[in-house]
């Protein structure tokens, strides 16, 4: 079957590799690139307090239920605070006490909301990459709508961090126009929006190579949320399976294992305590990297170009 008229946004490639992986070698001839991703949400979600028509209410602790219009929902806020008061801080001392560092996907307005955890992930050796000027869903932007926000994104990062962000990131899904405007902003090395192979590869903007590094939404602590993962070791359990499955691969072709975290989410004590036990697993072996995506793009881009 052949669709004639063009529709807008990238064109699929359901075959990418085919099979046929480049033989990477990571830094330390590693056997796997683990990537940790903290995705730093929490005070950029749709909120009454901000103008919006209602209270961000999935993603959280609770169940869904129906709740009344334009009333603000204290518990859900609640429940995301705990995020960026509470989570961040355990995360980030995981982080250290394991001597592994990470990638976090920020949201413009949540960092300019709590600035010392803004310097703190910098000054502790975390890179930032744009989550979107808030945790929204682009495809309801018009395409020059999307374009400010981008624009507004980077100078509030550049100024909460103190350095601009190289990588892009939507909330969820990129709307069609994304990738273009993400390359036609010229700043950017390359995104994230993409959860289709376990490795980088290059694709083609407006004629011009562009970076893609894929996201994981199965490793990911999204599944609490979800009511998709039960108990603390469940999480564990699916991340170990994770990395020995592509450490065995990576004897000969060696992949990358991205990993999702959210501060209100791992960030309780039972799961971020999993977390931890994973990332000690991993460390037990010899060849494992872990990486900061930056790290990632630029091996990248000096020897797969
Ligand atoms: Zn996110």
């Amino acid at each position: 079957m052949t669709i004639d008229t063009p529709i807008p946004g990238p064109v699929r490639d359901l075959v990418g590799y085919n099979g046929n992986p480049p033989k990477v070698t990571w830094p330390g001839n590693a056997r796997i690139a683990i990537s940790l991703v903290v995705n730093y949400e929490e005070g950029s979600e749709l909120a009454i307090g901000d103008g919006d028509p209602r209270t961000e209410r999935g993603y959280h602790e609770a169940p869904y239920y129906p709740w009344p219009a334009g009333e603000r929902d204290l518990a859900s806020e609640s429940m995301y605070e705990y995020g960026s008061r509470a989570g961040f801080w355990r995360l980030m001392d995981i982080f250290d006490e394991l001597e592994v560092k990470s990638t976090f996907y920020a949201c413009a307005v949540a960092l300019e909301r709590n600035r010392d955890a803004a310097r703190e992930i910098r000054a502790r050796g975390h890179d930032v990459i744009s989550h979107g000027y808030r945790w929204e869903d682009v495809t309801l932007l018009t395409r020059e709508e999307e374009r400010d926000h981008i624009a507004k994104a980077i100078a509030s990062i550049e100024e909460t961090t103190g350095e601009r962000p190289v990588g892009w990131y939507c909330r969820y899904g990129p709307s069609v126009n994304t990738r273009e405007l993400v390359v036609e902003e010229g700043g950017f090395t390359y995104d994230c929006d993409a959860y289709n192979d376990d490795l980088p590869y290059w694709t083609t903007v407006h004629g011009k190579k562009h970076l893609v590094i894929p996201y994981d939404i199965v490793a990911n602590d999204g599944g609490f949320a979800a009511g998709l993962v039960g108990p603390p070791r469940e999480f564990e359990e699916h991340l170990r399976y994770d990395f020995d499955r592509l450490y065995k691969e990576g004897e000969t072709y060696p992949k990358m294992m991205s990993i999702g975290l959210h501060m209100r989410l791992v960030g309780h004590p039972a799961r971020a305590q999993a977390l931890a036990n994973f990332i000690a697993y991993a460390k037990s072996f010899p060849g494992v990297w872990f990486a900061r995506r930056g790290e990632i793009a630029q091996h990248w881009y000096e020897n797969h170009a």
